[in-house]
């Protein structure tokens, strides 16, 4: 892989296209949809995808600053935007209170709106919320101890490879990532883990071990859950690299040979994100089918690869 100078904030917002247009009244989006659970059944859970300001961190493959706020939004906005999706959606057993960052993050979600977020889910069968590893603390426990069910925290390892990590501008370690996690279990809160399967400046023939590596350490780690994400253009820095022969598109082959092997471990429940795979793979029948074995493995988890009968 060609060589560069590593990405500062001031790059990587330099690259961006302008952000969506959001209300602070509703979440960008929410829906409800089927997960395997811990339990081995597959159960709905409901996502809502929380407006709210925008991450302080700047990673340089991330596009959820699209629909993120510049300025804090204002104590109470979260609990409405809480009670407006719940208001539409079907019922569902689980919840996940994604924001586009980091839910311990003060200057996201207010701690102010903690108590009037968790009387809202407390009665679900687990609450799921995504944090960056460093952001990790006490706030964490306290929320856990609001809630009645089960408490995930998700985190983003992304990779694990000792020259790619520090260049992603994610400013986390792996041992930060560990030191969380631990912090975590130790409180009864569980960790749901994000990885990249190609991350820029990793060569393709690299992609499927170190994606492996990557879920190795985080299931190490106590990660009882944990999604390999192919990294796609759309940010306006990952279309830079692309140019400059750093990053590549996702290949379809490398997902399905990491989905296989990391089920043949039978440790954790691994799923693969297959949103927009049409865009990302291509659409026509045979691309198609393989991507349902996917999702269809997300479920049942179990996958064997696709064997064409020619
Ligand atoms: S920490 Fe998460 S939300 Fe923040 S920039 Fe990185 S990937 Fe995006």
């Amino acid at each position: 892989m060609s060589a560069s100078v590593s990405w500062t904030d001031r790059d990587v917002l330099a690259a961006r296209p302008p952000r969506e247009i959001v209300s602070i009244d509703e979440p960008y989006a929410a829906l409800v949809e089927d997960e395997r659970t811990a339990a081995g059944t597959v159960e709905p859970v409901a996502t809502l995808f929380l407006t709210n300001r925008e991450c302080p961190f700047r990673c340089v493959y991330c596009d959820l600053w699209k629909h993120t706020t510049t300025d804090r939004v204002p104590v109470g906005a979260i609990p409405r935007q809480i009670d407006a999706a719940l208001s539409r959606l079907p019922q569902a057993r689980h919840i996940k209170l994604y924001n586009s960052g980091n839910f311990f993050d003060a200057q996201a979600i207010p701690p102010e709106d903690h108590p009037a977020i968790a009387e809202r889910v407390r009665t679900y069968k687990t609450v799921i919320v995504e944090n960056h590893p460093r952001l990790c603390g006490s706030a964490c426990r306290d929320f856990r101890q609001r809630l009645s069910g089960e408490f995930e925290i998700a985190m983003g390892l992304e990779s694990v490879h000792p020259d790619v990590l520090p260049r992603l501008n994610k400013r986390m370690t792996v041992d930060d990532f560990r030191r969380a996690a631990g912090e975590l279990r130790e409180v009864d809160i569980h960790v749901r883990t994000f990885l990249l399967l190609n991350p820029p400046w990793l060569e393709p023939d690299s992609w499927v071990e170190w994606a492996l590596r990557g879920l190795e350490t985080a299931i190490d780690a106590g990660s009882r859950v944990c999604t390999v994400i192919p990294v796609r253009a759309g940010n306006g820095a990952m279309e830079l690299l692309a140019q400059r022969g750093e990053w590549f598109p996702p290949r379809l082959e490398m997902l399905e040979e990491v989905m296989e092997t990391a089920l043949g471990w039978n440790r954790a429940r691994v799923f693969v994100d297959v949103w927009d795979a049409g865009r990302l793979f291509g659409e026509d029948g045979e691309t198609r089918q393989r991507v349902e074995r996917l999702a269809q493995a997300n479920m049942t988890q179990v996958f064997e690869r696709w064997m064409p009968l020619r």
